[in-house]
């Protein structure tokens, strides 16, 4: 009988797992996909070997790229963006890592407290979370991010707004700002040279400027895997969590198994309380099937998981909560076009961010060639230009919204992608009912009936609506600020890369999977502890760094609760992921 079983290994799971390890609990983490240990060898530049959805090294699959991916059902012209593998989707992700909008959680009175989705706030106040913050803040650790060409073309058009430049970690209100990221900054040789012989660690250390976040960070050549910039959760919490023993007085490492699919949670009925007791797992490889025990069991895997294995393993659902509030930024893409080198492919794929609460927010994003091509031609609205069929919506860009095709399209690449600045924008998103994972009525796969992630109504509430045209509107002006020839607006297709809350915790019995501590209501012993836990979608900040700061306080509920453990965020300083320690014993791993 284990203490813990973790059920995936990406975002947020390994924080649960290394936070229990570092207090001697015998933790289990169990990751459906792959396990790149050699990444350097395994991993490459090349657009489609990494991110092609079907055959990529980074897709949602079993480490045998000759096998199929896994298929989830959604609707067409849409696409949900997440990963399997040590890492999860952190190994796509640019690691920014923003707080949560204070205006989001429990006892907010600002004068704009009712403009957020204030049926669905976070059940605790932003004062309980800020420690848990502070804590994975300096575990990852999260720095202000190091900037180049284009940061200094978006700031350019963030002076235009009149709006102020942040300086505190908590965002107070409409403000920009250089990203705060878990990237290392350059040291060394790195950021003042593009010569590869020049970028070997520890000549370079941090971020190289390689520009290829999104292909999974292995760089700088020759650092040990704790040191590799991008603190993508296969560079920092796994790492650390299978070491525990090294850097933490009383710790137990951490056993990872991978190409393990769990595909059921055990459940007894102890005094009239249903009780997880297990899991059952399968073998990816070999299709055998195994069973473990654990006296508490952390469901960490993703926001489409985790619904369908409640669903398949037939728990209880009394509230019909389970799936729904399914949020995920309604993204949209507005790209300049400029005169003058942005770099905008170059660097740390995003460092300067606009925060407008309780609207959302806008970040640059640097792309490489294939991943800029398939962004600006991702729409809901067909054609623009000269070819349009006139359904895009028309504001402060140039002409109506849509996808760049022909002359237009050729024009704005001839340039070269030095010459643009791509904005993203990042709605608050209201948490609804009917936006969900339900089971598929496609065939089953080898791990049980599939998954459907279902948005009934492509439009979204009035508010959500409203906020992502807002913001459209702020990244146009932005840019024509910053001296833009073209603006232009793509209308994005929904393309989900931040998904939260279809677990969600919650203030009311009614609409929520979660009590305050982040255990199931209907299961005990049952805890959640990535995106899926979150009340709502933050009001437009990225996820990650709210989940893994809910995560290291589900652990601490956990040891409390049951395993008769002392809070410690309160009382300890946290261990920084890249410690030497941690590199040495990786070493001895021939990790
Ligand atoms: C292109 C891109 C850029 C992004 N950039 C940012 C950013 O800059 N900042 C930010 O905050 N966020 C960013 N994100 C989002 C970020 O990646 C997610 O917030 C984060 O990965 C979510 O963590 P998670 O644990 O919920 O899910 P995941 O990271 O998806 O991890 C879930 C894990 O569970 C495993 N799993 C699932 N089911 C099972 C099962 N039954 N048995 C065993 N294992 C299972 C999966 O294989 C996976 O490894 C980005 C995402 C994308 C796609």
């Amino acid at each position: 009988m284990r203490d813990v079983i973790v059920i995936g290994a990406g975002g947020g799971g390994p924080v649960v797992a290394k936070e229990l390890a570092a207090r001697g609990l015998d933790v289990l983490v169990l990751e459906a996909g792959p396990r790149h240990d050699r990444p350097r060898e395994q991993w490459s530049s090349y657009e489609n070997d990494a991110n092609n959805p079907l055959t990529g090294y980074l897709r949602w699959g079993p480490t045998d790229r000759s096998r199929p991916a896994w298929f989830r059902e959604w609707a067409q012209n849409s696409f949900v963006w997440q990963l399997s593998g040590v890492g999860g989707t952190t190994q796509h992700f640019y690691g920014n890592y923003p707080r949560a909008y204070p205006g989001v959680f429990r006892g907010y009175d600002k004068p704009d407290r009712d403009a957020y989705d204030v049926e669905h706030r976070f059940p605790f106040t932003y004062g309980e979370m800020v420690p848990y913050f502070e804590w994975v803040e300096a575990t990852a650790p999260v720095m202000t991010a190091a900037m180049g060409t284009k940061e200094q073309v978006f700031f350019r058009g963030c002076e235009t707004l009149d709006l102020p430049v942040q300086t505190t970690k908590t965002t107070y209100g409409p403000s920009y700002r250089p990203q705060e990221n878990a990237v290392l900054q350059p040291g060394g040789n790195a950021g003042r040279t593009s010569d590869p012989n020049l970028l070997t660690h520890p000549d370079a250390t941090g971020c190289t400027f390689c520009g290829y976040c999104f292909q999974g960070c292995m760089r700088p050549v020759g650092a040990p895997r704790n040191q590799f910039a991008k603190r993508s959760t296969d560079n920092s919490y796994v790492p650390m969590a299978l070491t525990a023993d090294v850097w933490a007085p009383h710790g137990r490492p951490v056993e990872l198994l991978t190409d393990a699919y769990v595909t059921r949670i055990h459940t007894e009925s102890k005094n009239g309380v249903e009780v997880a007791t297990g899991v059952t797992w399968r073998d990816n490889a070999s299709g055998d099937e195994q069973r473990e025990d654990a006296r508490v069991v952390v469901m960490a895997g993703g926001c489409t998981e985790n619904p369908r294995l409640w669903f398949n393993s037939g728990l209880p659902n009394p509230n019909d909560w389970v799936g729904r509030g399914y949020t995920d930024h309604f993204f949209d893409w507005v790209v300049g076009s400029f005169d003058e080198y942005t770099g905008n492919p170059k660097g740390v794929g995003s460092a300067a961010r606009l925060d407008f609460p309780p609207y959302g927010g806008l970040e640059n994003v640097g792309l490489p060639p294939a991943l800029n091509g398939f962004a600006t031609a991702l729409s809901d609205s067909g054609i623009r230009g000269e070819y349009t069929n006139g359904r895009g919506p028309t504001g402060p860009w140039d002409g109506p919204a849509g996808r760049l095709m022909g002359p237009e399209l050729k024009d704005l690449v001839a340039g070269g992608l030095d010459r643009l600045l791509s904005v993203l924008v990042i709605t608050d998103d209201d948490v609804e009912r009917d936006n969900r994972v339900v089971p598929s009525a496609l065939p089953a796969d080898e791990n049980g009936p599939i998954p459907k992630i279902s948005f009934p109504h492509r439009e979204r509430t009035r508010r959500t609506t409203r906020n992502r045209e807002f913001m459209a509107r702020k990244a146009a002006e932005l840019l024509r600020g910053a001296g833009a020839r073209q603006v232009y607006r793509i209308d994005w297709a929904p393309l989900l890369l931040h998904v939260q809350s279809s677990m969600r915790m919650g203030e009311s019995e009614h609409n929520s999977v979660l009590d305050s501590n982040a255990e199931s209501r209907a299961v005990k012993r049952l805890f959640v502890a990535d995106n899926s836990a979150l009340a709502n979608s933050l009001g437009g900040p990225n996820p990650t760094l709210t989940t893994q700061a809910l995560a290291t306080r589900t652990a601490e509920k956990i040891f409390q609760g049951y395993f008769g453990g002392d809070p410690w965020v309160a009382s300890e300083s946290p261990v920084v992921s890249t410690d030497p320690r941690i590199s040495t014993r990786l070493g001895e791993l021939g990790l």
